[in-house]
């Protein structure tokens, strides 16, 4: 079949690749129709490696998506031919220890669409289990049900923070990533987040998403814009979606005494940070790694209008212009968010 393959670093082709998948019993067969372009897909694409993972052989792109079920195997019961689903990318071993307890995203042996060696979805068709592929509502459309997958990142990021209605939220970083951490904040039932970046496109577009205050750290100071917005007190949680080595250090300044930090974006190299200032404020420390059990919640709250992830889809290229549209993912002007291919139909 046609596919997007990484074949090293630096080169992409649209060419036929070989993929053997059979259909077992527990399987579904989809017909991709759109897919997210993801950074790691660009990172891939400009570095051939994200930490441990390295492409060593070619390898198609892409675990963002969404599509239609054309084949299902013969012990599925929750899906059939013609519904519009979108998939978790990540696949655990059923029986493994971290599966069994719940925390499957955290399986050693995951395999996960676009990390290599395992092939993602930029192709026309893919085996997936039924029960990591989901129904899209009626309501929501394949470029939506394609940004189920970041946004679930943000949703176990709002799980992590144990948010109570009312809380105020610090979201440091307004890519993609912030973005929908702090739609799934406010949906979660935080009263406002703040948002903070240095581009200011980029916080213009969040400050229209809902209760939300943009704050350009390079004209304002963060610590000062919430202490105004809670009379001193502080932030009940800050949620640090930027990898900065900076900001992820300082994340405990605009924290309220007992407020929770969640780490979701990755730094590059280590970082440190101050231990006595989240002892005097007695902080909790989370950290995210994907996520588990959210696309149902995450679907849901689409369904209903809770969440709207339509704005942050600013850029739509066809599938035959799929090297051009990572090439513009690469050099991503700060008034784009989140780049989408569709396949031909
Ligand atoms: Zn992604």
């Amino acid at each position: 079949m046609e596919a997007l393959v990484l074949e090293k670093k630096d080169k992409l082709t649209l060419r036929d690749i070989d993929i053997k998948e059979t259909l077992g019993p527990h399987d579904v067969r989809i017909g991709i129709n759109t897919v997210g372009i993801c950074g790691s897909d660009v990172h891939y694409y400009t570095h051939g490696a994200i930490g441990p993972f390295v492409v060593k052989e070619p390898m198609v792109l892409g675990h963002e998506a969404s599509g239609t079920v054309v084949e299902v195997g013969a012990a599925v019961k929750t899906l059939k031919v013609g519904d519009r689903v979108c998939m978790e990318p990540g696949i655990p071993d059923p029986n493994s220890k971290a599966t069994r307890l719940g925390i499957y995203n955290l399986d050693p042996a995951v395999v996960f669409w676009a990390t290599p060696p395992i092939h993602g979805v930029l192709r026309p068709t893919v085996i997936h289990p039924a029960n990591f592929t989901f129904k899209l509502p009626d309501n929501v459309s394949f470029a939506e049900g394609a940004m189920v997958e970041p946004l679930a990142v943000g949703m176990h990021a709002a799980n992590k923070a144990k948010i109570k209605p009312g809380d105020v939220a610090v979201v440091v970083g307004a890519g993609p990533i912030g973005m929908v951490t702090a739609l799934s904040a406010l949906a979660g039932g935080c009263s406002q987040v703040i948002i903070t970046d240095v581009q200011q496109p980029k916080l213009d577009l969040a400050a229209t998403l809902g209760p939300i205050v943009p704050v350009n750290v390079k004209e304002q100071s963060l610590t000062e814009v919430v202490n105004k917005l809670t009379d001193g007190w502080g932030a009940d949680i800050v949620f640090e979606c930027s990898g900065n080595e900076k900001a992820a250090a300082a994340v405990f300044e605009a924290l309220a005494p007992g407020g929770c930090v969640v780490y979701v974006g990755m730094p590059l190299a280590p970082i440190a940070y101050d231990v006595v200032a989240a002892q005097v404020k007695e902080a909790r420390v989370e950290h995210v790694f994907r996520y588990a059990h959210v696309y149902p919640r995450a679907l849901a709250l689409m369904g209903s209008g809770k969440i709207d992830v339509k704005p942050l889809i600013t850029d739509k290229f066809k599938f035959k212009d799929s090297i051009e549209a990572f090439d513009f993912a690469v050099e991503m002007p700060p008034t784009s968010v989140k780049a989408q291919i569709e396949l031909p139909q």
